[in-house]
């Protein structure tokens, strides 16, 4: 049911050429226990690995059930691997996080098994190996000859035509591993075994066919096959391999869940992530609000005003102050200081009926920059007031223009201001403690 036909691998790596398998030539009963033996890098691996469809041959063939493979499809490939081989290693490649249960059970949800016929058929698989009372442990909490035994349950639950193990005994003590021998013995009564040893004598034992191995090449085979057999073929095995989205999703759900700790750990590193990012966005958002606020407060208190006469104070005070002395002035020379002129010359006009029309026209452009505007038309009431039992004026004030300073002076001696008439923003920012907005 399965031959090799003159098989080569050479693995390149690099420039190197390696042959690994060098022309073997093999034929399989349909059931029997065989054993490869043979020094380190004889090739023992790889060929297991070839009849497993685990790894592709450079040249010859591998004829399963009569059907060449020279032609087999990547899913041909997988199809092959699923229903016809289990495979088992000398390290047991059991998932550590998963239960004795869950670790079979995985083996049959790529066939698309159903959850509750792969349980009852991955219980089935360990009772037979004899591990029924330890389904629910993980696998760091059994012996080394009880993970083998689950990774044989894990082999043979997909029911396969063909067991491969390699070297299954090989970190085994020897007691353990003729329990091991004998579970192997026992499916070899109906299934093909191929086993890859060290251990001549188990060999010699158990098994009932045992191939030599050197060089990549068969150095001897004490029960060859000839392939006159009538093999009884089945070909009903050859199912798509497939797994279908729910199945993948459960599966994945199933990963989180076991391990909750991290899972946990994880959605919540992730939310303190986010609920960090949510606050700093809140507080920038708050203070910039803040920051809006006083400055909307600040500015109904101390608007931004134009005047049709401007004079730049800084630079004023500075003219003021200069000696305006420089380094080309003769020392026997009378020089003249326009003080005056040039205090004054920082006075500028501003055209503000040409503005006013300007902002009325484009009051849109402004509209979001502003909270108010108001305009005022240089009239000052005249307000009096009685003091001492006279009346006193209060507005205009009469202090500056008695003391003859120009009416440049005259914006800064009202007493008298205009309020917004906004009374909106007023709102917001005073409180009517008597009477009513005007
Ligand atoms: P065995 O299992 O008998 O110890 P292997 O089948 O693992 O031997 O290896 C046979 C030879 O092929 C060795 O010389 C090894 O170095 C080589 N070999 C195995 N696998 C690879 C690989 N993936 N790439 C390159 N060379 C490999
Ligand atoms: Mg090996």
């Amino acid at each position: 049911m399965l031959e090799l036909k003159k098989i080569t691998k050479i693995y390149e790596t690099g420039s190197l050429k390696q042959k690994a398998l060098d022309g073997v030539s093999l034929n399989f009963r349909k059931s029997e226990f065989a054993a490869i033996l043979g020094p380190s890098g004889s090739g023992k691996t790889t060929l297991l690995n070839i009849i497993g469809g685990l790894d592709k041959y450079t040249s010859g063939d591998l004829v399963i059930n009569g059907i060449s493979t020279k032609k087999y499809k990547d899913s041909n490939w997988d199809s092959y691997r699923n229903h016809r081989i289990g495979f088992v290693f000398q390290s047991y490649n059991l998932i550590s996080h998963q239960s004795v249960l869950q670790n079979v059970a995985l083996a049959l949800t790529l066939s698309g098994v159903s959850k509750k016929e792969g349980i009852s058929r991955a219980k089935k698989a360990l009772k037979d190996v004899g591990l029924s009372e330890h389904i629910y442990k993980r696998p760091n909490q059994l012996s080394g000859g009880q993970m083998q035994r689950v990774a044989i349950a894990r082999a043979l639950v997909n029911d396969p035509d063909i067991l491969l193990a390699d070297e299954p005994t090989g970190a085994l003590d020897s007691e353990t591993s003729i329990q091991i021998m004998n579970i192997l013995k026992k499916i070899s009564n109906n299934r093909l075994v191929i086993m890859v040893t060290h251990n001549p004598d188990l060999a010699e034992e158990y098994s009932n066919r045992i191939i030599k191995l050197k060089d990549g090449k068969i150095t001897s085979d004490s029960n060859p096959f000839d392939g006159s057999e009538v093999s009884v073929d089945e070909t009903n095995k050859t199912s798509k391999t497939f797994m279908s989205f729910l199945t993948a999703l459960s599966l994945s759900f199933n990963n989180l869940m076991t391990k909750k700790g991290r899972t946990i750990l994880v959605s919540l590193a992730g939310s303190i992530g986010i609920i960090g990012i949510a606050l700093i966005l809140a507080l920038s958002t708050g203070f910039q609000n803040y920051i809006d606020k006083i400055q909307e407060d600040t500015l109904s208190s101390y608007p931004l005003t134009i005047y049709n006469e401007n004079a730049d104070m800084t630079q004023m005070l500075l003219s003021m102050m200069g000696s305006e002395e420089t380094d080309d002035m003769e020392d026997n020379i009378v020089y003249e200081r326009q003080f005056i002129s040039s205090m004054f010359g920082n006075v500028s006009k501003n055209d503000l009926r040409s503005f006013k029309s300007y902002l009325e026209k484009n009051y849109k452009l402004v509209e979001n920059d502003i909270t108010a505007y108001r305009y005022t038309y240089s009239v000052s009431p005249v307000i009096y007031s009685k003091y001492n039992k006279k009346l006193v004026k209060l507005n205009p004030n009469t202090l500056f223009s008695s003391m003859g300073v120009s009416s440049l002076y005259s914006q800064y001696s009202n007493i008298y201001y205009e309020m917004m008439d906004d009374t909106d923003s007023l709102d917001e920012q005073f409180t009517v403690l008597a009477g009513t907005w005007p």
